[in-house]
Parts: structure tokens; sequence; C-alpha cells
């Protein structure tokens, strides 16, 4: 089944150093226009402090920005990235659920430290020290070890110390991911279940699990994604026309944190057209 592939469009999914990216939001404006985008989501990890930024930017470099955030949220047991976009920030109750989320994020990177610290010399002033970053995460952690020397990029931080099955590595709270969809619509927005067969998870979302969000209210779902998997996409392709999902592709960039490329995969104009009919902030 053909994927909807874009070659005019948005990219929906983007991280700034406001959470794990390595560009401002800014600078991810220029290079949206740079690759010929017509816009961009700003969806940093569990924060939309990005959000001013990013939209001055976009004014600044001629291209459309969409407000959004990729919120950490877990269904059945299993971990799942949520996108949400246009919410209005003024419904407070999401806001509230997030702060417990970075909150405890930074408990889980405290103790991620202090176990990688018995091996590898760092400290939490080398992870979380510098800067504006809102949501911690591993990534961090892995900049921390690449500026000591002990790896040569984040991707090989990961690989070899900071990977789930790693005796360093500790999971975080995360939100329900029905309870984060029900958050995301109370506050105007659409959620879109993120990069739903990445192949580092030990199995693609499957087609009953995907019919319990798309009943909670789920939108669209990000077929399109560097990481997924295409021996693991056609059930959910066939599904998601099924259950009359919004059918989504973006890029997850995150700077030179990952070889993700801006613009690598897009979302059509009409899918554009239509989440901004529904949203509370349009732009
Ligand atoms: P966390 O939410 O703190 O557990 O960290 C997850 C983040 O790390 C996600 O944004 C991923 O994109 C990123 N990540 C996961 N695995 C890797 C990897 N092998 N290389 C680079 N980034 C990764
Ligand atoms: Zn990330
Ligand atoms: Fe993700
Ligand atoms: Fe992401």
């Amino acid at each position: 089944m053909a994927l909807p592939l874009a070659d005019v469009g948005y990219d929906l999914h983007t991280h700034s150093a406001f959470s794990d990216g390595t560009t401002s939001p800014t600078q991810i404006a220029a290079e949206a226009a740079a690759v010929g985008l017509l816009g961009f989501a700003l969806t940093d990890h569990d924060t939309i402090n990005g959000w001013g930024e990013a939209r001055a930017g976009a004014a600044q470099h001629g291209v459309s920005f969409l407000p959004g955030i990729e919120i950490t949220t877990k269904h059945r047991g299993h971990s799942r990235h949520l996108l949400g976009y246009g919410m209005n920030p003024a419904h407070g109750e999401l806001f509230t659920a997030l702060t417990q989320v970075r909150d405890a994020r930074l408990v889980r990177v405290k103790e991620m430290v202090r176990r990688v610290s018995v091996d590898y010399a760092i400290t939490l002033e080398d992870v979380v020290g510098t800067g504006d970053v809102a949501t911690v995460g591993r990534p961090h952690i892995a900049d921390a070890l690449v500026v000591k020397g002990y790896f040569v990029d984040r991707s090989t931080a990961f690989e070899q110390v900071l990977h789930p099955g790693s005796p360093y590595y500790l999971g975080t709270y995360a939100i329900e991911t029905g309870e984060a969809i029900r958050l995301v619509r109370a506050a105007e927005g659409v959620s879109v279940l993120a990069h739903p067969a990445a192949f580092r998870q030990r199995a693609a979302t499957s087609v009953a699990h995907l019919a319990e969000l798309a009943a909670a209210g789920l939108w669209g779902i990000e077929l399109a994604h560097p990481e997924n998997r295409g021996d693991w996409l056609p059930p959910l392709t066939a599904a998601a026309a099924e259950l009359g999902l919004e059918v989504t592709g973006s890029s997850d960039y995150h700077g030179d944190g990952k070889p993700n490329r801006l613009g690598e995969h897009r979302t059509g104009v009409e899918v554009v057209e239509r989440l901004r009919a529904i949203v509370a902030t349009p732009h």
C-alpha cells in the first residue's frame, strides 16, 4: 500500500534544545525554509516552552508554524509517544499533567546518572547544568558522555550504555495514552500516534491497540517516519483507513542528535488544512 508521502508539505515532528534537539526553534524555522517546507510543528517532549520562539522564527523565515508536543505515554504497559497539535495553553489540566511528567523525568535522570557515574565520570551538572532545557532525558546523559570523550556520538552512547536492556537504564513516569488523548482534546487539540512501527520496539503497535486508541479519540497516525519498519506497516496502514484516522509523515528531527533530516518525510497540505480547521490555535 502506498504511503502518503508528500513532496510539498509540512514536517509535523521536530525537537529543539528545549527538549533533546540540538538546535533552536529559530534554526529549525530557517532550515524548514531552506528545505522547502510550507511549515513545521515543534513537538518537544512534554513541553511547549519553545512555541514562542518557533512562532517568531517561522514568521521571520516565511514558513508557517503549528504548535505541537510529543507526550510521554504508555498504553497497556507499552511505551507510546503521542503527538498533540494546536492545544490552547489556557486549558490547564494537560499542562499540570505535563509538569508531573517533567518532574519525574528529572528524578529518573538523577538516578540514571548515579548509576552511570559508577563506571563513567559524569555528574548531574554535566547532564542538566546548562541552558533552557525544560525536559531532560537520556539524550542529555548521552551528550555528557560524548563531551567527556567516552563515545563519539549520541547514538553510540545509547547503544553502549543507555538502551532499555542496560543495567543503568530506568523507565520514567508516563501518562496513560487514553488519558493523554482526552487531555489533548479537552485543550482543543488533536492527537496523533507517533512512529507506531519504530524498529527499536519489539513489535509495532497492534491493530487491536490502535483501535482502542481510536475509540478514545485519536485523530491520526504517523505512518511515514524514518524509524518505522516498512514490513510492520501494512496492517497499520489498512487499519488507519478502516478506523478513519488521518495519516501524517514527519522526520522527528533532533538537529545533530539523530541522523533524521528535516523534511525527509512530509505531511500533505489537505491533512494540515483539516487539522487547522478543528484545533484551538491554528498558527
Ligand atoms: P527518554 O525519553 O529520556 O527515555 O529518551 C528517549 C529519546 O532518546 C527519544 O527522543 C529518542 O529519539 C532518543 N533516542 C532513543 N534511542 C536513541 C538512539 N539509539 N540514538 C539517538 N537517540 C535515541
Ligand atoms: Zn527526542
Ligand atoms: Fe518519539
Ligand atoms: Fe520525537
